[in-house]
């Protein structure tokens, strides 16, 4: 039922992108757990993290993109989950569809949840999850924390933790813009 959001605001028979798999089985403690980042050009360029849970990809919109920098908090709006499929999609969106636009895969690997017996779920019902990451571009602690930020109840910063991939002085989505399974930039993409 989690792709229902999902699939009610696109039109398979226009857009590329993956329907998902109609029954999936939850798969909720599968290991490793899929991380993908994705920089989608739809009318503002943005990135876009998933997290895969219970079988599907829990998504959040990160305008400014994700930042090495522990000092740097990150808004990233949470939006409908999307399927597994999804962390493999590179295409154009066609205009008048829903987020139309050029999607390239910035990053992809693994994450763990560092939860200490609690459930990465349980940690987002909380509103304070902490992740690490396996990469190509990102690695080790992540946080990702409720804001409430203008009211809303989808806003979320994602931080950097200080740990050894910490990098404070390195501007990672500017030195690292390309797909790392095409090797194109998103405006690349046909
Ligand atoms: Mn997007």
């Amino acid at each position: 039922m989690s792709l229902d959001k999902y699939r009610e605001k696109r039109d398979f028979g226009k857009s590329p992108e993956p329907a998902g798999e109609e029954n999936l089985p939850l798969k909720a403690d599968r290991e490793p757990r899929l991380y993908v980042i994705q920089k989608h050009r739809a009318s503002t360029l943005h990135y876009d993290l998933r997290l895969e849970d219970d079988g599907v990809l829990k998504s959040w919109a990160v305008p400014k993109g994700p930042s090495l920098d522990p000092s740097q908090k990150r808004l990233a709006m949470e939006v409908e989950d999307h399927p597994l499929e999804y962390g493999g999609f590179e295409g154009s969106i066609p205009a008048g569809e829903y987020g139309a636009g050029k999607v390239i895969v910035w990053d992809r690997g693994t994450f763990e949840p560092q939860g200490e017996g609690e459930s990465f779920g349980g940690m987002l019902a909380k509103g304070a999850a902490k992740i690490r990451i396996s990469g190509q571009k990102l690695n080790g602690g992540f946080a990702l924390i409720r804001t409430r930020w203008g009211g809303r109840d989808n806003s979320w910063l994602l931080i950097k933790e200080k740990d050894g991939h910490a990098r404070p002085s390195y501007d990672v989505t500017a030195a690292e813009p390309l797909s790392v399974l095409t090797g194109r930039d998103v405006d690349e993409v046909e």
